[in-house]
């Protein structure tokens, strides 16, 4: 079985099989263990509207690279038009290569709602990516996340009945008007709690101009659940008066004075990956290459992305690359499994990960051959395993957020 875990550019340091199984909580075990036995023995915490996953069945565990490839490549075959596999930028290469398009997760949801041709969506990527794409197919689609367990770290650290404490308390304590907004990498329930309450849903590209339209309709903004997002947005739009709200503390550890005089409340979240990237490793970057350019996503920390040269979304990297001339050297702060295929496709540019030990998304990576290959046999037999399925309630609203945004554009 390939170990794709890693960073594997030219600046290898440290023990990264050991710090990639420690982040990813597997224990330094053998190659095994980066498999799918490893993946469902590793449950993420549950959340309302996320499915069990059921056990692999062992025939599939024991299958070698070959035979994973062979035999998902003979039931994507048999399924033809009737499925549309969809791929994440940050998915391994032994997924990507079987996609039929691939994306960021807006991009991505994209592409879900124009191919309503498609019986089903098989997507690879996290679980809140499945749900955006049932939310915006047609009703005769079924989406089906190969593993139920590919859950995002970000995502899971807001939930609904915290955000709804928060937002009470801002009513109650600000007597005002405060505008929900949230990230695309949440949870359905809350696009659907920022539709219900005047809000919107914002990408990584379009969040400075939804965050201005959002402040135009409210005294302060609530931006959840990416605190780095939300400050680096409210920098580039001269936000000055923010405070960070962390769910487990009173007022969200403010004086209510504070909060009546924020323009932004920061959810204090964070993306596991991007929150791995340090002024300190582009310092690095640049003493090692003066000539460098130093590439990073708004998901990291202020500091990092102020240090850097540019900034933007997946899509914006990758399309920052291949502008880029022969002979450009990148130091890319984003997800390696992207920043490998981007070395890998440009050969005649020097590209390498911002963090030299490990950063790859564990969640991600959830996504296994075996799983892609049980649930496409599945759908060969007529058998649906782990559909994405969301509820008309949260669906309807979640769709009025979502339109929200595409009225104003991306
Ligand atoms: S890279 Fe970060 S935001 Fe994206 S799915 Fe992984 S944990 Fe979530």
């Amino acid at each position: 079985m390939t170990d794709n875990s890693t960073c594997t550019t030219e600046r290898p340091a440290g023990d990264p099989v050991s710090a990639f199984t420690s982040l990813a909580g597997l224990g330094p075990q053998s190659a095994g263990a980066y498999g799918p036995g490893a993946s469902f023995a590793v449950l993420p915490p549950r959340r309302a509207g996320m499915g069990r996953q059921e056990p692999l069945p062992a025939e599939y565990r024991t299958l070698s690279d070959d035979e994973l490839d062979q035999r998902i490549a003979q039931a994507r075959a048999h399924l033809g038009d009737r499925l549309v596999i969809l791929g994440h930028h940050y998915q391994r290469d032994e997924i990507i290569r079987f996609a039929d398009f691939r994306g960021d997760s807006f991009k991505l949801s994209q592409l879900a709602a124009e191919r309503h041709d498609a019986e089903y969506i098989v997507f690879c990527g996290v679980h809140f990516m499945a749900e955006s794409a049932d939310i915006l197919s047609a009703p005769h689609q079924q989406v089906i996340l190969p593993n139920l367990t590919a859950g995002c770290s970000m995502a899971d650290m807001a939930n609904l009945e915290d955000v709804e404490e928060c937002w009470d308390t801002l009513t109650e304590v600000c007597g005002d008007r405060t505008i929900p907004v949230t990230y695309m990498n949440s949870a359905a329930d809350l696009k659907a709690f920022c539709g219900e309450n005047g809000g919107i849903v914002c990408t990584s590209s379009n969040a400075p101009a939804l965050v201005r339209w959002a402040m135009a309709r409210g005294q302060r903004v609530l931006f959840f659940p990416d605190e780095h997002l939300g400050r680096n947005t409210a920098h580039r739009l001269g936000i000055g008066r923010e405070v960070v709200w962390n769910p487990r503390l009173a007022l969200g550890d403010n004086t209510a004075e504070a909060l009546r005089a924020a323009k932004i409340v920061l959810w204090k979240g964070f993306c596991s990956v991007h929150d791995r990237f340090t002024t300190a490793q582009i310092a690095q970057a640049r003493a090692d290459y003066p000539d460098v350019r130093v590439i990073v996503h708004p998901e990291c920390r202020r500091e990092v992305v102020a240090a850097a040269d540019l900034d933007g979304s997946t899509e914006v990297i990758i399309q920052a690359i291949e502008a880029a001339p022969p002979g450009t050297t990148w130091a890319v702060g984003t997800e390696v499994n992207l920043v490998r295929r981007l070395a890998a496709e440009h050969p005649d540019q020097q590209i390498f990960c911002l963090d030299p030990i490990v950063c790859p998304c564990s969640t991600m990576y959830r996504i296994h051959p075996a799983y892609l290959c049980w649930v496409l046999e599945n759908l060969v037999e007529g058998r649906v395993v782990n559909q994405v399925s969301v509820d008309p309630r949260t669906r309807y609203w979640s769709q009025v957020a979502l339109e929200r945004m595409l009225e104003l554009g991306n």
